[in-house]
């Protein structure tokens, strides 16, 4: 049987995350035979059922409005995609940077960031909602698959990359995963990779999203200099092109120049800064995986193109407001009647209200609502409030060629 050692990427560096240096895990378990301790938290990932409910998550779109746009779940395999490429070049731990993008976004609630917003709101008497720490909750606590221990006792590395932000004031209660928020302190390279893989994949393929939905065009996206100068290339080398595989090849472009000068720059930063392992990057000055300056302007400029003009997009806001209706409809419809939720959460509703008052009660809805997949929430929504939601209705108006 191969050992742990034999089951992680052959070349290490040593800033790299090595689990037998790691901060282990909450609950002591026994180590498995012939996967590795990261191996087995990605893997736990990948069987969780909040990880099955991203593919009927929203990222931009919601999921009614077309089968090509990507959702929580296609985004998440493309992070994580971006971050092994970029921890294999800089000798780090593949697997890790991997669980810690497939996790990332377990936390979201329906609708993208606009039922993040709403149940937020709904949420502010009683301590707020950030779907950050929702992710971390739903490893740590939420998912029931083990008979010892409530979540996916996940390692300590793992958890740190999951926590990408956090309020200073969440970040107190978290004790020792939270102590960077309030020290200013680093994660290590492979969270720092992952957070950035994350801005690099939704830059590039809300071009590809925002373009196919007809929201976005080439001709306004030639004001970023980044799109332009690859499109540009792309239609001169292939004069020929057909419209979708120019689309591709730009964004493929984009993607490649982006990722190539993040680990190269990261590279060269490595090597002079030399951090002994991982604790030296906690504690380093500086994060150590960057973009050059000149590089991070021109990504910056498409990340505000992009909340500029799609994500202020009217059709995205009608979706927006619409979505904000649903939920904040059935927060209200579960904090009013618990028993309209399932069995199971109502129980913990009602027990969490005689733990912890009206506060207890707020966060089981929270989670309950959280963890909805759009589609679930818009049939609950029609079961309870009586009407189906238009949000449903418009979608269906808008279907995309399968081309
Ligand atoms: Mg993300």
């Amino acid at each position: 049987m191969p050992s742990d050692q034999a089951q992680q990427q052959p070349v290490l560096a040593p800033w790299a995350a090595r689990e037998n240096d790691g901060r282990g895990r909450a609950h002591a378990e026994a180590s498995h035979p012939y996967r590795s301790e990261y191996q087995r938290d990605r893997d736990r990932i990948i069987h969780s059922t909040a990880f099955r409910r991203l593919v009927y998550k929203t990222q931009v779109f919601v999921n009614h409005e077309g089968d090509h746009y990507r959702t929580r779940l296609t985004h998440s395999l493309e992070v994580a995609q971006i971050a092994r490429t970029g921890a294999q070049y800089l000798g780090l731990n593949e697997q890790l940077a991997e669980a810690m993008c497939l996790a990332h976004d377990l936390g979201h609630t329906p609708f993208g960031h606009a039922g993040q917003d709403a149940l937020n709101s709904c949420m502010t008497p009683w301590g707020g909602f950030e779907h950050n720490l929702q992710s971390l909750r739903v490893v740590d606590e939420l998912e029931e698959r083990y008979a010892d221990f409530n979540g996916l006792n996940l390692t300590y590395e793992t958890r740190e990359g999951i926590l990408k932000h956090c309020s200073k004031r969440n970040a107190r209660d978290l004790g020792e995963i939270g102590r960077r928020f309030l020290e200013r302190g680093h994660p290590g390279l492979e969270a720092q990779l992952a957070n950035l893989a994350d801005e690099i994949a939704y830059n590039n393929h809300d071009v590809d999203d925002g373009l196919r939905a007809g929201l976005l065009t080439a001709d306004e996206l030639s004001e970023v200099d980044l799109f332009n100068e690859h499109w540009t290339r792309v239609r001169d080398q292939h004069p020929k092109i057909g419209s979708r595989a120019l689309i591709h090849e730009t964004v493929r472009g984009m993607i490649n120049e982006v990722v190539t000068d993040l680990v190269e720059h990261s590279a060269q930063a490595l090597d002079q800064a030399q951090p002994a392992d991982i604790d030296a990057v906690r504690r380093h000055s500086r994060r150590l995986i960057s973009f050059t300056r000149n590089t991070a302007t021109r990504h910056r400029a498409l990340k505000s193109f992009l909340n500029a003009r799609l994500y202020r997009h009217e059709r995205v806001l009608e979706m927006t407001h619409e979505a904000i209706r649903v939920v904040e409809a059935l927060f209200a419809r579960f904090m009013e009647d618990v028993h309209t939720m399932p069995a199971s959460h109502a129980v913990k509703a009602k027990a969490w209200r005689e733990t912890g008052g009206e506060a207890g009660q707020a966060r089981a809805v929270a989670d309950y609502v959280a963890g909805m997949t759009d589609r679930y929430a818009l049939a609950a929504y029609a079961r309870l409030v009586g009407r189906p939601p238009e949000i449903e209705m418009r979608a269906k108006l808008m279907k995309e060629d399968h081309d």
